[in-house]
């Protein structure tokens, strides 16, 4: 599966729309989001990131005639089992409401580990990237970048649970970096590398060279 000339972002999540044309804007790709188009955003029915990146992105292929790229992403919680996992955008509430998400995750850990000393914070930033086409086909990208949460969260960088994610090998939260510095080792760069490897052949991703 190749990229056409013009690709509809299947997302109106401002933070990920401008996080994903910054890593394609080096592939001469005409970008237009979503939301742009007014396409409705589909319910997310599906079980799993991969079902849930279906299930965006063939809607807005089908509905815009176009190929459509989604992206399912969340927050997966290693003492909860995964959680909140697929429902991540939903912790936040109906207003979206990202600090009172990272107190609910933060606050279910305390419960459940009870305040003990070595308190297991280990947690991952998981993406499924789905690119789909205007007949249905899809193709899938995975990544995950691996770290801990915080509390309190810390800096004003990023968008959702920037501030409560550390990643391993780093002092600073995802909120405390710079965008080019989360851009340098998320999630959502991994899957788009492995995107990058099969639409555009096999060159290096810009964001990786030197
Ligand atoms: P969904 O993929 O639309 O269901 O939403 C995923 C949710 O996971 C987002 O609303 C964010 O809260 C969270 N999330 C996904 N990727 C990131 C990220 O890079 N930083 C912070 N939060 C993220």
């Amino acid at each position: 599966m190749t990229l056409e000339e013009k690709l509809v972002l299947a997302t109106h999540n401002r933070g990920k729309l401008s996080e994903i044309q910054a890593l394609l804007q080096d592939f001469g790709v005409d970008v237009v989001s979503s939301a742009d188009l007014a396409l409705p955003e589909p319910d997310e029915t599906g079980r799993t990131f991969r079902e849930n990146a279906a299930v965006k992105a063939v809607a807005a292929a089908r509905a815009a005639g176009l190929p459509a790229l989604a992206d399912d992403s969340g927050l997966c919680v290693q003492a909860l089992g995964g959680q909140p996992g697929i429902h991540s955008a939903r912790w936040a509430g109906p207003h979206k409401d990202f600090a009172r998400a990272m107190k609910r995750v933060w606050d279910a850990l305390t419960v459940q580990q009870g305040g003990q000393q070595g308190a297991d914070h280990r947690a991952a930033f998981v993406c499924c990237l789905c690119l789909a086409q205007p007949d249905g086909t899809t193709a899938f990208f995975e990544g995950s970048v691996h770290g801990q949460i915080v509390w309190p969260p810390r800096g004003a960088g990023g968008f959702g649970y920037d501030g409560f994610f550390q990643p391993e090998g780093s002092s600073r939260t995802f909120g405390e970096m710079p965008a080019e510095d989360k851009q340098a080792l998320s999630h959502r760069t991994r899957a788009f590398d492995l995107l990058v490897q099969n639409c555009f052949g096999p060159q290096t991703a810009p964001h990786n060279t030197a």
